[in-house]
């Protein structure tokens, strides 16, 4: 964890506490094969301020199933993420869903648009060079950026 991370998650404010953080099929069978189980989802209705990104129209209708219902990672009581840990995410990165992956860059499927203002390393005068460290340089995060729009272009929804 970033020392940012670490302040963010010590003060409540951590990305991975109040999203919904919506799960394509691909994220479902990474996680799942690395967890052994698939008890980390569940369907619920969409909550448009838990969603990014909130700011791209075309995203809403992406990630709403047939039903009205959104496939999410499961929050405990304090909507925190249950994959957190006291020490971070207990998912490898290349496991993660792609959502997670890609933050805290904001985007649309047109591309990057920038740092997501409610991160803190969005304020760090060095922030490119931060996300270079924490090893999302602008190009790998273009070709997350894809893979997401893609994967979820190509959504079946199996549960
Ligand atoms: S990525 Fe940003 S918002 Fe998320 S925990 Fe780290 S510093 Fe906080
Ligand atoms: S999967 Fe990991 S990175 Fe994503 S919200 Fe949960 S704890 Fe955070």
């Amino acid at each position: 964890m970033t020392l940012s991370c670490m302040s963010c998650a010590q003060a409540g404010t951590s990305c991975c506490k109040n999203y919904q953080v919506n799960l394509t099929t691909g994220d479902m069978h990474r996680i799942s094969e690395f967890l052994g189980h698939q008890d980390f989802s569940t369907i619920e209705p969409p909550v448009l301020e838990d969603i990014e990104p909130k700011y791209d129209p075309d995203w809403l209708p992406l990630i709403v199933r047939p039903d009205g219902m959104v496939r999410v990672l499961k929050k405990d009581r304090e909507r925190y993420c249950t994959m957190l840990t006291p020490t971070g995410c207990q998912l490898p990165y290349d496991r993660r869903p792609l959502i997670c992956r890609l933050y805290p860059y904001t985007y649309t499927e047109k591309g990057i648009v920038g740092v997501d203002s409610a991160c803190p390393i969005s304020k760090e005068s060095d922030c490119q060079s931060v996300l270079d460290r924490l090893d999302m340089p602008l190009e790998k995060a273009k070709k997350c950026l894809a893979l997401i729009y893609a994967e979820f272009k190509s959504e079946t929804f199996e549960q």
